[in-house]
């Protein structure tokens, strides 16, 4: 490896000079996040407010409300968390310019994302106090927050700087709980959910928001992997047993914080989900994020929603838009003019 590498610390280069580039991969997730583009209002509310006002035969069950809501009230706020950490603290230190051009990108996809809860309570009539206070006043979802917060509070320091091992390790830490476990393992419940209620025919619009949000936080993912992959390969002192097992520890919590929150959010089970599959499902997920890090899977659980990836694969559609058009169209329940 060369000596002029780095991509924390960049004392040794210069941070706008982001020409010849050192991170190859850095640039290939901001033209995947360029190429995956969209805007909520691109997806049509008028099913979704029809069926969230309807009484009577086909109406939106009791469960499924909360089950909606409940997601609705997680990631309105997470999304925001995310996009403040992105900016408030992992951009400071991660001065390599074409990560940092990533980075600017994420920090606009997260404002799409934001957007889109907007726009959802917009048109659902939502009670915003409701939905955005749900952060605090729903412990299952207070604690996953909580957690994130906590686990990433010393590079929020406005002194923290990524000088020492010790640091060096803190950082990384922290790039674990925004990437790995909040966008990678906290959304990923919930994400099920929401799609499962898709293939339904339930609540569609919602349900295609979420289906780009899914694809873009696994762009989000993957640079973050890739990201702290860099830093643990240009700093191996940092990567010790220890440290590990810190990271583990705190997955395996975020892990069974997810299923809390998945019990929480559906207690009875509806639509052929229940807090059982979705924990398989959390922890199938759980073993592909400690994999990707360099690290042993804890679980061997089994994929039980082999179509989500099939999801997160529509990205390779050169023609996304037109590909779930036509098929959406085929199976006859979307009224896309
Ligand atoms: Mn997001
Ligand atoms: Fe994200």
């Amino acid at each position: 490896m060369s000596e002029r590498k780095k991509i924390i610390n960049c004392n040794v280069t210069d941070p706008n000079k982001i020409l010849p580039f050192q991170y190859p991969w850095a640039r290939v997730h901001y033209k995947t996040g360029v190429a995956n583009n969209w805007t909520p209002e691109e997806v049509p509310m008028q099913q979704d407010i029809e069926l969230w006002s309807k009484q009577g035969e086909g109406a939106l069950t009791e469960e499924e409300r909360r089950m909606i809501i409940w997601n609705l009230g997680f990631f309105s706020t997470a999304e925001s968390l995310t996009a403040n950490n992105i900016v408030l603290s992992i951009y400071r230190h991660v001065t390599n310019p074409e990560s940092r051009q990533y980075l600017l990108r994420q920090a606009y996809e997260e404002a799409v994302h934001t957007d889109t809860f907007i726009y959802i309570c917009d048109s659902l009539g939502l009670d915003p106090d409701e939905v955005y206070n749900m952060y605090l006043t729903i412990p299952s979802i207070k604690e996953k927050d909580d957690f994130v917060i906590k686990m990433t509070e010393s590079i929020m320091d406005p002194q923290f700087q990524t000088d020492t091992v010790e640091n060096i390790q803190k950082f990384v830490h922290d790039l674990v709980g925004y990437y790995i476990i909040m966008e990678g393992i906290f959304f990923y419940a919930g994400f099920a959910m929401m799609l499962s209620m898709l293939r339904q025919n339930r609540m569609v619009g919602v349900g295609e928001q979420f289906q780009y949000i899914l694809r873009d936080e696994t762009t989000h993912l993957a640079f973050g992997a890739d990201l702290i992959n860099t830093i643990v390969e240009e700093n191996p002192e940092i990567w010790t047993p220890e440290f590990k097992q810190t990271i583990i520890e705190n997955i395996k919590k975020s892990v069974d914080l997810e299923v809390a929150y998945a019990q929480d959010s559906l207690p009875r089970g509806i639509m052929g989900l229940n807090t059982e599959i979705i924990k398989e499902y959390v922890e199938h997920i759980a073993d592909r994020r400690l994999e990707r890090i360099g690290l042993e899977k804890l679980y061997g659980s089994n994929n039980p929603f082999p179509w989500m990836s099939e999801i997160v694969d529509l990205k390779k559609e050169k023609n996304f838009f037109e590909t779930r058009v036509t098929e959406y169209q085929t199976g006859g329940n979307l009224d896309w003019d």
